[in-house]
């Protein structure tokens, strides 16, 4: 399964929401597939997409009691940022705040990986 995360960014602390949408996604994840209990919910993270994972456990910990994801584990798979240097047709990884192609230093780039926020599974009994 594959389930985009809705990101807004509104209040400070917007991990809160994306928590609730990852539980509604799981739930509904788990009734689908008759599972009673989730124990785990694997989410992919890109480093570009704004979310600190320090923040979405903590959220994801206080929001889940009284879920069917009460004993659920978040499993956060962190993404790098992929790039792609339009000008020289390089891919790389961009790692600084500097996004700019390290062969030609151009800043003719698209992101190709690292905005994603989503579930990609579930599991429990
Ligand atoms: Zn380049």
């Amino acid at each position: 399964m594959t389930e985009y995360v809705r990101i807004r960014k509104e209040g400070p602390i917007h991990e809160s929401g994306i928590a609730a949408n990852i539980i509604e996604i799981a739930e509904k994840a788990a009734k689908k597939n008759g599972l009673s209990t989730v124990r785990r919910v694997d989410v992919q993270i890109g480093a570009f997409s704004g979310v600190e994972p320090e923040l979405l456990t903590f959220a994801f910990s206080v929001l889940k009691k009284k879920t069917t994801l009460a004993e659920a584990e978040l499993e956060i798979i962190k993404l790098p940022l992929l790039l792609y240097c339009r000008d020289c047709e390089t891919d790389y990884v961009g790692e600084s705040e500097d996004l700019r192609c390290p062969i030609c230093l151009g800043e003719n780039y698209d992101i190709k990986q690292g905005r994603e926020l989503k579930v990609i599974a579930i599991s429990g009994g």
